[in-house]
């Protein structure tokens, strides 16, 4: 009999009529002969609410205080889910993170899954009953509460599919499938029946937050199949597999983009051997996470580096810059906190330097200046000011021929 793993997202959790929605579409599976396994986020803006209370407090509040906060939002609603489905007749039971068996490192709101002990939750779906876990959550060796991270319950979704050896993880989200870019600004996107670890992973990465990059990585490392899809129409979604179908690609698979960036610049550090390390380093012992980096001679003799952080890490990462300018001799230290990241993806991408180039002129008819430029095998990113970002996606989405076919 078919194992399938359920994860429902902030919005279909968002109110107890969404709730029902959801009771009802687990109540579906079980009727068609399916044991059902859910992992539940909080109900929609609770994270953000939760961190909100934090913050007035405290704005660098202590990192274990914090995953014990937000950690709630999804007992909440893996409770009340447990609820209505009792209130159908199904047998179900809610577990926070801990009493599912999550075992995680101790790195707070970014912690990595050890294992996950489900032999307990095994028991329940063999009989038929329903197991409703928290999402995004787990605890350390010494019974911390710990966080995955932003989107973090679909890493929870794939970890849990996989320790109760699922044929499928199913993400229920308010999005009928993947596609070619964010359907939310760009209304003629079209949807992808099917696509492979590598590419969704591209596309994860590069800011498409439809699923967390992590559980991707997850699916892929285990060959656990994901089908995204709709909690508000039951119709087939995107398959997310190790199959790669195509027998021909478009240039492009897809537009991706970030808008939480921020840029900074050490200006005019002595050009020597190292400088980069030496600049680097720092930053990335103090656990940020640096992105496009370019490094550019300046006047003779000296060099710029100028890289992209995470915006929450701005703030921190000017701090250090500042410091290294006076140990390095540096003349100056420069920040922009409202840049965005562009990206086309594309597997089939074929003159790699073709696709750039009409990149880069999309771009400049619609005026937008490109700050940072970066590329690999299977993608072109740009770096550029966030208020241009809807404007480029759109324009590059029409010009990569994505637009879906009215
Ligand atoms: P959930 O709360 O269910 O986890 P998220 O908000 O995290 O949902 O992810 C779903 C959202 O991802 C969609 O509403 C959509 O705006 C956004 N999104 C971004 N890029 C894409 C894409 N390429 N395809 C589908 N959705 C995307
Ligand atoms: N509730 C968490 C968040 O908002 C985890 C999730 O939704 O996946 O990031
Ligand atoms: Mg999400």
């Amino acid at each position: 009999m078919m194992r399938v793993v359920h994860k429902y997202g902030g919005t279909s959790m968002g109110s107890l009529e969404r709730i029902r929605a959801t009771a009802k579409i687990i109540k579906k599976d079980l009727l068609l002969g399916r044991k059902v396994a859910v992992v539940v986020s909080a109900m929609s803006g609770e994270t953000n609410r939760l961190l909100g209370l934090a913050k007035e407090i405290d704005a660098s509040p202590p990192c274990r205080e914090l995953d014990a906060l937000v950690s709630t939002g999804e007992q909440v609603s893996a409770a009340l889910l447990a609820i209505e489905l009792h209130h159908l007749g199904i047998k179900s039971y809610s577990y926070n993170g801990y009493q599912a068996g999550f075992r995680t490192d101790s790195s707070h709101a970014r912690a990595r899954i050890i294992d996950v002990q489900s032999d307990h939750l095994i028991a329940h779906i063999e009989v038929g009953e329903v197991p409703v876990v928290t999402g995004f959550q787990g605890s350390d060796k010494a019974g911390n509460i710990t966080t995955l991270g932003r989107g973090g319950s679909d890493t929870s979704a794939v970890a849990l599919a996989v320790a109760i050896k699922a044929d499928v993880c199913n993400i229920y989200t308010d999005v009928d499938g993947i596609y070619t870019t964010d359907p939310r600004i760009v209304a003629q996107a079209s949807k992808i029946d099917q696509i492979s670890y590598e590419e969704m992973l591209e596309f994860a990465s590069l800011g498409a937050k439809v699923l967390q990059t992590r559980s991707v990585e997850m699916a892929m490392r285990f060959n656990m199949p994901i089908h995204l899809r709709s909690s508000f129409e039951d119709v087939q979604g995107t398959m997310v597999t190790g199959e790669d179908t195509a027998m021909e690609r478009a240039e492009i698979t897809g537009v991706a983009y970030h808008r939480d960036e921020a840029k900074v610049t050490i200006q005019g550090i002595p050009d020597q051997p190292g400088i980069a390390s030496r600049v680097l380093g720092p930053v990335a012992d103090a656990d940020i996470n640096v992105d496009v980096i370019v490094q550019n001679v300046s006047e003779q003799d000296y060099t710029d580096i100028t890289f992209t952080v995470p915006r929450d890490d701005y703030n921190a990462t000017m701090k250090l810059l500042n410091t290294l300018c006076t140990e390095l001799k540096a003349k100056k230290v420069k920040g922009d906190d409202t840049v965005a990241k562009v990206s086309i993806i594309g597997v089939g991408m074929r003159s790699h330097a073709g696709v750039a180039r009409k990149m880069f002129d999309v771009l400049s008819k619609e005026n937008i200046n490109i700050q940072m430029i970066t590329t690999s095998e299977i993608k072109v990113t740009v770096v550029v000011d966030e208020k241009y970002v809807e404007l480029a996606v759109r324009a590059l989405h029409t010009a990569f021929d994505l637009d879906a076919v009215s």
